[in-house]
């Protein structure tokens, strides 16, 4: 492990848990073993030798969505995400990975070329281009869950006058974030090269995955990849055209937004999806919002280490909304929007935020009619 990890091990380690409360996964499971420091702790006693390397020990690295909340209350910028998925990739490398993400590199191109081939199969084939100014890369969980998402934003760009942008044609559906939440370096950079070459074909490439719009711009480049296109989250992209988004006349509907963690605390990307909401809905705020956003549970391979952590980390987000009465909540991605969705109480109905701002415009044109 390089010396900035070894650091931040060694500051939590003598921490006082300042940031226990920010830490979505400790809150959700109850279990103070899962603390930010603790789990800091655990990985600097093994490291140290104090303990060993065993699947046991290292339980706690996988207990982490790499949301980063945690770092928002640290003095010393400690970054824990970014340290246990480091402990991760060591853990895998001495053979003591986590048992449910056995085979994961073979797992994650089964169904990186599933998902390419049902992407043909449920979108319009005149809409794909092998290569286009602007080309429109959904994300591996919107295709996975339905054709219906992708659909309304091809809808809603062609409604804002964007019917040049074309569907991206790739053998790959997935940036790879989760090969290195995976604990698989060295499989994402082989990954990220042949991403980097099928993407070069764009001049923009507009996306829809909070962490792998995160993975293009920042880890990409980090691993010395070069990718000449501009990267854009579908809410940047559609900025740009917000005066083409009719605004309702009649009450606007109540709709909560919730930022993904990836997209608002690592990108900073706050003000345009809420811009393009404002234009068609009364936009709420969670408590926990914007750059201190809470994670949904979608992060860090989490629904797979601790699914039923992931999911009540899901279900409490969703709880102040049930309790002010319901309504709808949208997001900016596909796998925060899954996670939701499928957790969301009655009353509360969770919604992809293009998908939002087309039926809601949608719903005006018709009323002009
Ligand atoms: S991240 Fe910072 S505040 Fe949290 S345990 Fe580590 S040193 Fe303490
Ligand atoms: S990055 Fe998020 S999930 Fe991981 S320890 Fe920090 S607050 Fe908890």
């Amino acid at each position: 492990m390089m010396n900035p990890t070894l650091t931040h091990l060694e500051l939590c380690t003598y921490c006082p848990k300042m940031c226990r409360f920010s830490c979505p996964v400790t809150l959700a499971s109850g279990r103070e073993a899962l603390t930010p420091q603790a789990k800091m702790a655990g990985l600097n006693q093994i490291r140290k030798g104090n303990e060993p390397w065993t699947p046991e020990t290292t339980e706690p690295l996988w207990a982490c969505t790499g949301c980063r909340h945690c770092s928002n209350y640290c003095t010393h910028g400690v970054q824990p995400g970014a340290t246990l998925f480091a402990g991760r990739a060591e853990a895998m490398r001495r053979g003591v990975g986590h048992h449910a993400l056995a085979r994961y590199p073979e797992r994650f191109r089964a169904r990186d070329e599933r998902l390419a081939k049902r992407a043909r199969e449920i979108l319009p084939k005149e809409r794909f281009a092998e290569e286009a100014r602007v080309g429109f890369w959904p994300g591996c969980d919107a295709i996975d869950k339905g054709a219906g998402d992708v659909l309304a934003q091809l809808r809603l760009f062609d409604r804002i006058g964007a019917e040049h942008v074309r569907l991206v044609q790739a053998e790959r559906m997935c940036g790879g974030y989760p090969l290195l939440a995976a604990g698989h370096p060295d499989v994402f950079r082989w990954h990220a090269l042949r991403v980097a070459a099928e993407l070069s074909r764009y001049g923009t490439v507009v996306m829809n995955c909070s962490a792998c719009v995160y993975a293009l711009r920042a880890l990409y480049p980090a691993e010395g990849i070069h990718l000449p296109v501009e990267i854009l989250h579908v809410s940047e992209y559609l900025e740009s055209f917000v005066a083409r988004v009719k605004p309702t006349r009649a009450e606007n509907p109540r709709v909560y937004y919730h930022d993904p963690c990836y997209l608002a605390r690592y990108q900073n990307t706050i003000l345009a999806p809420r811009k393009l909401l404002a234009r068609v809905a009364d936009v709420r705020e969670f408590a926990w919002s914007k750059g201190d956003t809470e994670c949904c549970g979608g992060g860090g391979l989490l629904p797979k280490t601790m699914p039923s952590v992931a999911d009540e980390m899901a279900r409490r987000r969703l709880r102040e909304v049930a309790a002010e009465g319901g309504g709808i909540v949208a997001t900016g991605c596909a796998t925060c929007k899954h996670m939701l969705a499928r957790n969301a109480p009655s009353g509360v109905i969770v919604k992809d935020l293009a998908t939002v701002i087309e039926e809601l415009s949608r719903n005006v044109e018709n009323s002009d009619e």
